[in-house]
C-alpha cells in the first residue's frame, strides 16, 4: 500500500472534528460552524447515501452556503438527460427524480427551470449565391464552467483535507501553488481526443485519493504525478458530467495539457464574417475507460 494512501471505510461516512473551515481556514466557533457533507446529500438521488461513504466536515456558514446554492442546479443539470431524453444509466428511480428537480432548481445562467433551461442557437448562413442554410442547434441545459469548477475545487480542497488531517491537532491541509482546471464534458464526449490523451498520459501516476460511491452516481480521484509537486484530479458527477484538471505546480501540469489536442473541427461553411463549424462528440467504450480504475499495481 502506497504509504501516502489511507483508507477510509466504504460503508459509512467520515466525520472530521476539524475547527477551522475546510474551505477558507477561518476559526470556527457557536454559530459559525456548520456541517457540511462534501458531497452534498441532495447532489446524487436521493437513498444513494444509505450505508456508502460520504465526507462530512466543520465550515463557516458563508463557505456552506456557497456550496449548497452551486450544488442546487448543477445537481439538477448533471442528473438531466440529453436534448433526446436519454440518459447514460437505467435508474429508474434516479431518472423519476432527476424529471422533478428539473421542475423545481432555478438555472443559474437561463434564470428559468432546468426543465425548461434547453438552449437553441438559430444560425443563418450562405453556402453561395441562392443557397441559404437556415441551422438550429439544441444543447441540454448547461452548467455554468466557472461555477462547475469552483464546486470541484471546493470538492477536491475537503478530500485533500481529510488525507492530511492530523486528528490530534484537528487540522489539515492544503495543497500549495495553483489550481488548473481543464475540461468539463458530458458523457456523450468522454471519449474525446484530449480525456483520451490525458487518461494515456498519467496511466502511470500513483493513485492519492480514489472514491466512488452513491451507487456510482459521485466518482473522485486524485493521482500525483511521479516527481513534481502536481497532482491530477477527476471528478464523476451523476453519471453524466465528468471534470478534469490538475493542482499544485503549473508547468508539469501545462506540460501534459500541450500534449492534448481537440480533433479539428468540421467547417460547414467559411465565409467573412460567417462561418459555422462542429465537431463531433466521441463516447467513450467501457474498455477503453481507465480513468477511474483502481489498479492492483498501486495498491501493492
Ligand atoms: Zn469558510
Amino acid at each position: 500500500m502506497n504509504q501516502d494512501m489511507r483508507t477510509f471505510p466504504a460503508n459509512r461516512a467520515v466525520v472530521l472534528k476539524n475547527i477551522r473551515c475546510v474551505y477558507c481556514g477561518e476559526m470556527l466557533s457557536g454559530l459559525n460552524r456548520t456541517k457540511d457533507h462534501v458531497i452534498g446529500r441532495r447532489f446524487v438521488p436521493k437513498g444513494k447515501f444509505n450505508a456508502q461513504f460520504n465526507l462530512i466536515v466543520n465550515a463557516c456558514r458563508a463557505c456552506n452556503n456557497k456550496k449548497a446554492d452551486l450544488e442546487d442546479d448543477i445537481a439538477a443539470i448533471t442528473l438531466a438527460p440529453d436534448v433526446t431524453g436519454r440518459h447514460s444509466h437505467d435508474d429508474l428511480p434516479a431518472i423519476e427524480e432527476a424529471r422533478r428537480r428539473a421542475e423545481n432548481s432555478i438555472s443559474r445562467r437561463t434564470r428559468k427551470p432546468i426543465s425548461q433551461s434547453r438552449e437553441t442557437v438559430n444560425l443563418n448562413g450562405s453556402l453561395g449565391p441562392g443557397i441559404n442554410l437556415k441551422i438550429a442547434f439544441t444543447s441540454p441545459p448547461q452548467i455554468e464552467l466557472p461555477r462547475a469548477f469552483e464546486l470541484a475545487r471546493l470538492q477536491l480542497m475537503a478530500f485533500f483535507y481529510l488525507q492530511t488531517y492530523k486528528t490530534e491537532s484537528q487540522v489539515g491541509g492544503y495543497w500549495l501553488h495553483g489550481y488548473h482546471p481543464v475540461q468539463m464534458v458530458r458523457w456523450e464526449d468522454w471519449g474525446n481526443a484530449v480525456m483520451r490523451q490525458l487518461m494515456t498520459e498519467i496511466n502511470d501516476w500513483d493513485f492519492r485519493f480514489h472514491c466512488i460511491t452513491a451507487d456510482g452516481f459521485f466518482k473522485a480521484m486524485t493521482r500525483k504525478h511521479p516527481t513534481a509537486e502536481t497532482w491530477v484530479w477527476a471528478l464523476e458527477w451523476n453519471r453524466s458530467h465528468r471534470l478534469i484538471g490538475f493542482f499544485g505546480e503549473r508547468d508539469p501540469a501545462q506540460a501534459i495539457v500541450d500534449k492534448c489536442r481537440m480533433t479539428r473541427p468540421v467547417t460547414i461553411f467559411e465565409q467573412p464574417n460567417q462561418s459555422l463549424h462542429y465537431r463531433v462528440e466521441t463516447p467513450l467504450s467501457g474498455d477503453d475507460d481507465t480513468l477511474f480504475d483502481w489498479t492492483e499495481k498501486v495498491a501493492t
